[in-house]
């Protein structure tokens, strides 16, 4: 994505973020279009590259929204859901839905038979007891579905290290260590109407680096052939990092791929293993930088000696982040460009202390009432964690590509609050 200043106004690849914040209004999501796509091209560029049958799917619960959907379907990216809604979100876009994998840790019987009549590629199974649900729902259909378990590696990696213990206390996934992953394989390949397909592991987010992922494919390669179980798939999730700020490592995604497709090919040479088709399930990586949200100022609050609240016309009702992970944000001015010479809190406009968007940040020290501000990389994990909470309407989404400027989500209105209360 391209933010910088022409003529003293902040653009968004050519185009004033101002103009399009007065026709749509704030608080607003703006994501560039062409860096989507350019995301989703360098994974199947880098992965391309391995010679390995490989698919990508796209995290769908990091921005969930059909015009994006639709541009999924046009890089052929399928799609990761982890609910009815999701699923149904999908299927109003032009996805396949045979490139759609049912994720989750506690599917519902209703969210199984859904997914099954709309004919998704694979279910992830995420516990033994689902195996029998599944399969017992599949009977009735007279069907018989594709299954990948999730397994729990035991390794954790995001941050700064990847650890190799301590990750065995998680609801997702099926322990190896513990026996769990192996017992859920065997249920799944007695099972009549499941089609037992591979294995998925998911290991972290923001994981900067591939070690973490490479020694996970060790592991899990000796293991499978240690218990003598040969797969068609190897997901190995998502979780790639983005630049939130200055300080954050971006994913290298061509040297990422490529130590891992390295790694995959030579644990299956070193055993003789026969090799599978690599998965991956990028969310963040795909939207995140390519996303940002337009604030408008309205008080600001001066306390002499301490700190400098500006607070701006939304808060954690479209952005949950900063209070829920103490996550980190940098900020532009809009409507005009000066040094950003002052230390100031960025505060949201809802009732708790802990709504906050960024945390002693540096913006120009003339900012004030009804100046304009962004936020950078809010594209993942904000607007589809979005909430009414202090009816607060949910912001409008605007794409913008080279070549144009088009909403993809309206605002909410004060009726759609209000939709489903009994009158
Ligand atoms: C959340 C999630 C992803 C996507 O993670 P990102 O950090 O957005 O890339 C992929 N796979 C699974 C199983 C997940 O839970």
């Amino acid at each position: 994505m391209t933010l910088k200043y022409i003529n003293n106004q902040l653009s968004i690849n050519g185009h004033d973020v101002k103009t399009i914040a007065e026709q749509y209004g704030t608080p607003l999501f703006i994501y560039d279009e062409n860096m989507i796509r350019e995301q989703c091209r360098r994974f199947h560029n880098a992965l391309q590259h391995s010679g390995l049958k490989y698919s990508i799917s796209y995290a769908s619960k990091a921005f969930t929204s059909i015009q994006l959907f639709n541009i999924m379907q046009e890089e052929n990216m399928g799609l990761d859901v982890v609910s009815e809604g999701e699923l149904y979100a999908a299927l109003q876009s032009k996805i396949d839905a045979s490139t759609i994998h049912f994720h989750g840790n506690n599917k519902t019987d209703r969210e199984i038979e859904f997914a099954i009549l709309s004919g998704v590629e694979y279910f992830v199974i995420d516990s033994i007891e689902e195996i029998s649900r599944i399969n017992t729902i599949a009977s009735t259909l007279n069907t018989v579905v594709n299954a990948i378990l999730r397994i729990n590696p035991g390794v954790e990696a995001h941050t700064h290290e990847f650890i190799q213990t301590g990750q065995e206390d998680s609801k997702f996934g099926l322990s190896i260590k513990h026996g769990l992953a192996i017992q859920g394989i065997h249920a799944l390949q007695n099972a009549p109407f499941i089609n037992f397909r591979g294995v998925h592991f998911h290991i972290g987010s923001q994981i900067f680096e591939s070690t973490g992922t490479i020694r996970t494919i060790e592991l899990v390669i000796e293991w499978l052939v240690n218990e003598n179980i040969s797969i068609d798939i190897l997901n190995i999730g998502g979780g790639f990092s983005i630049r939130y700020t200055e300080d954050d490592l971006q994913y290298p995604i061509e040297d990422g791929i490529r130590n891992i497709t390295e790694t995959l090919k030579s644990e299956c040479r070193k055993f003789n293993y026969a090799l599978p088709e690599i998965s991956l399930e990028p969310g963040r990586s795909i939207v995140g930088e390519a996303g940002i949200t337009v604030y408008e100022v309205g008080t600001v609050k001066e306390i002499p000696h301490t700190n400098c609240y500006i607070s701006i016309d939304g808060g954690m009702s479209d952005h949950i982040r900063t209070a829920l992970y103490n996550a980190k944000y940098e900020l532009l001015l809009v409507n005009r460009n000066e040094k950003s010479d002052k230390t100031v809190t960025i505060a949201g406009k809802l009732c708790e202390s802990g709504d906050i968007i960024a945390r002693n940040t540096k913006l120009p020290s003339s900012v004030s009432r009804g100046d304009l501000l962004v936020v950078k990389s809010t594209g993942a994990y904000h607007y589809s964690m979005s909430s009414n909470y202090n009816q607060m309407l949910k912001p409008s989404v605007v794409f913008v590509s080279n070549e144009n400027i088009r909403e993809v989500i309206k605002r909410q209105t004060l009726e759609h609050l209000f939709a489903n209360e009994v009158i």
